[in-house]
């Protein structure tokens, strides 16, 4: 493995703290995973045992009426929602749950066997558990791939988690707990990780990033773009910039050249650190957009934007609703968050510099999935991080 902030090399690992080098620097940064023998132009994946729910492969379909109205030369729609669980979280599922099951399975076997010495800590012990803080869409496929993989999971939610969420959890058999805030989510999962369970989301502050392992799922999104011929631009709605990250890491290693990575954001958070601010800071704001809410931004998604050239537009939730509206119209029902995308396309193509242009668009997630419910507008404070819905 490898750190994304200042390429220092480690042992193959689940390094919750990110790069210890960065960390002990005061700076928090997530790692990559390194293939030193791989064939250049190929996308390579950690070693899975064959686990997957068939995530991948969704449509990628172009919107003619849509690009001329944006003032683009094309635009494509790659549509998320047709992954097993209904968003492109299930692609950071898959590699993420095989990584548990080496460490977890073990684990219940141990304690069926009772053989835990009575004196180890509770860290040597290790809990046969994966625990996950979410406010939807990651915790529904977490629990889903979890169950897949026949392991315990626990989901940390907020009462913001709408409904359609909190029963998918339910039906895959996880054990969701409902804490006050976000603060108190991440400081849970932190408890259950030094009691020795397997964490499946950033649960850190500053935040880092979700496990490398997980983010490795995404580069084959990049490849499945790349097959339709190599866009301009590739828009993402963007929070903890796990999916920007990926995408980097997917394109490098098909080495045909990186689209500009556009992040969508509901209010300025990398837009402030792109402008100056120091990416450790808390970037408070409102949205109803849940999925990609949250005060807090990432060394991985600077680093995402750095390298493709790429930047960050602010969709407001009125703009996001004008885009999701204007997606419905065009035969497409988003969530909210992933309708960002959309408007952030329109933000882009507003003074024409983008006219010939392709675009791909990420819709994440659907308006009739687990995200459904219409939730008011949450506050993003010091005290609310968010992380991986
Ligand atoms: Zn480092």
């Amino acid at each position: 493995m490898a750190c994304l902030r200042c390429d220092i090399g480690l042992p193959v690992g689940d390094h919750d703290e990110g790069c210890p080098a960065c960390a002990a620097d005061g700076h928090a940064a997530n790692l990559r995973l390194v293939y030193p023998d791989a064939a250049p132009g190929r996308i390579v994946l950690p070693p899975a045992d064959g686990f997957s729910m068939g995530e991948g492969g969704t449509p990628q379909v172009e919107v003619p009426d849509l690009a001329a109205a944006a003032g683009l030369g094309r635009l494509s729609l790659k549509l998320e929602w047709c992954n097993p669980t209904g968003s492109h979280k299930d692609r950071m599922s898959a590699p993420l749950m095989a990584r548990a099951r080496e460490r977890v399975i073990p684990l219940m076997a141990r304690a069926r066997e009772r053989v835990i010495p009575l004196m180890a800590s509770a860290r040597e012990r290790g809990a046969p558990l994966v625990v996950a803080a979410s406010s939807g869409n990651a915790g529904v496929s977490l629990a889903a791939y979890a169950a897949r993989a026949g392991l315990p999971a626990e989901i940390v939610t907020t009462p913001a988690m709408p409904a359609g969420a909190r029963r998918a959890i339910r039906a895959h058999g996880a054990r969701l707990v409902e804490v006050a805030d976000s603060a108190a989510r991440w400081h849970h999962v932190g408890r259950r990780v030094a009691d020795g369970a397997f964490a499946a989301t950033n649960y850190r502050v500053p935040a880092i990033g979700t496990n490398p392992f997980g983010i490795e799922g995404y580069k084959i999104l990049a490849s499945e773009i790349a097959a339709h011929g190599l866009p301009d631009l590739v828009v993402v709605p963007c929070a903890r910039g796990d999916l920007l990250s990926g995408l980097l890491l997917g394109f490098l290693e098909l080495g045909r050249g990186v689209p500009r990575l556009v992040a969508a954001e509901p209010f300025p958070r990398l837009a402030r650190v792109l402008a100056g601010a120091d990416y450790r800071g808390s970037f408070p704001g409102r949205t109803a957009q849940l999925s990609i809410g949250g005060d807090t931004v990432t060394f991985q998604a600077l680093h995402a934007l750095g390298e493709s050239r790429g930047r960050a537009v602010v969709a407001d939730d009125d703009a996001a609703r004008a885009a999701q509206a204007r997606l419905g119209r065009a035969g497409f029902h988003a969530e909210l968050s992933a309708a960002a995308a959309l408007a952030a396309v329109f933000v882009l193509g507003a003074d024409r510099a983008l006219a010939g242009r392709h675009a791909v668009a990420l819709l994440t997630g659907s308006g009739a999935g687990a995200m459904d419910e219409a939730a008011p507008p949450t506050d993003a404070t010091s005290t609310d991080q968010r992380e991986s819905r």
